[in-house]
């Protein structure tokens, strides 16, 4: 059973006051592009994972951990425990996700282990686990996973995790610049706040950007380019300083938007065409800036069995 499951970008990610439970309130507009993950599970004596970088890709996996700290195995072990079966297969997966890059590859092979386990082991006539369930699962793994279980684009309130579906029109071209070494998602939240305490700014709740759902709504990719927003992006510049020349740089080379992709360090770019993308792509490549130019395109849909 082989389940190929995307990276996300996200268009906004606005970050509000820190909660009592230490989480922050997000208002978070999910994409889909497609750069995939593939997640194979074979039924096997016992449970083993091993974890490959994709032949198409160039991604650096030593940092993926290969025991129950890999987020596609404790899908796994949800899924065994939740339909009463024990928690027998061998995990493969193959990564074209840039590692702790902000683009949520540990919830992607994640939610991909969710629907790859649930075909397995699951009743094929009458299955006990519908979609909404596995992602009710994903939402106990990370706020990530149910949005890779979804797929498309769609607004993410609360921690993330309750996911509304959004309009768009059309496809969306990006380039990506990956960036050497990754950078730790609670390191940035707490750069975020410490940003915040030391210039006495009260982070206001977040709201949805209604220009940004407008340009997304009509297939506006000048509008969505001037539209994307990260809360997290002055933190991440602060902890990477070297990440402003690379999102300057893409927006020299044309590009109709750039931003740090979730709490970083990969940068995204959007461009107006899949000409313009490519052109955009050859150039960053061009600059030595990045570890590796990236081309995707979104939205596309969530985990999927092949
Ligand atoms: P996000 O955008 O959700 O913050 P990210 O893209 O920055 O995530 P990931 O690639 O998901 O980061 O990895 C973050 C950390 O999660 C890794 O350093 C690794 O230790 C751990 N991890 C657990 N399972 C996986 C997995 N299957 N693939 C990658 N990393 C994993």
């Amino acid at each position: 059973m082989s389940v190929r499951v995307p990276a996300k970008v996200n268009l906004q990610l606005g970050v509000g006051p820190i909660r009592d439970d230490g989480y922050h309130d997000l208002v978070n507009v999910f994409h889909a592009v497609s750069l995939f993950d593939e997640v194979t599970v074979e039924r096997a004596p016992g449970l083993e994972v091993r974890v490959q970088a994709s032949p198409y890709s160039r991604v650096r996996v030593d940092g993926v951990p290969v025991d129950e700290d890999n987020l596609a195995v404790r899908a796994a072990l949800l899924v065994a425990a939740r339909l009463g079966v024990e928690p027998d297969v061998a995990i493969r997966i193959r990564k074209a996700i840039p590692v702790a890059g902000g683009m949520a590859g540990g919830s992607a092979d994640a939610a991909a282990a969710l629907v790859a386990c649930a075909r397995l082991w699951d009743d094929r006539e009458q299955p006990v686990l519908t979609r909404d369930d596995l992602m009710d699962l994903g939402a106990e793994l990370g706020s990530d996973v149910p949005f890779a279980v979804l797929g498309g684009t769609a607004v993410g309130l609360g921690r993330g995790e309750r996911l509304t579906p959004a309009l768009t029109r059309g496809t969306f071209h990006w380039v990506f610049a990956t960036a050497d070494g990754g950078l730790s998602t609670p390191a940035v939240y707490a750069e975020c706040d410490r940003i915040r305490a030391e210039r006495g700014e009260a982070a206001a709740p977040p709201r949805v950007s209604e220009e940004l759902m407008t340009a997304l709504a009509t297939g506006d990719a000048k509008a969505l380019g001037a539209a994307l927003t990260n809360d997290l992006q002055p933190a991440a510049l602060a902890l990477r300083p070297s990440l402003r020349r690379v999102l300057d740089a893409g927006l020299e080379f044309g590009a109709a938007g750039a931003l740090v992709s979730g709490s970083g360090p990969t940068c995204a770019f959007l461009a107006e065409t899949g000409e313009d993308a490519a052109d955009l792509a050859e150039a960053l490549d061009g600059t030595g800036f990045a570890e590796q130019v990236l081309r995707a395109d979104g939205p596309v849909p969530g985990a999927a069995t092949r």
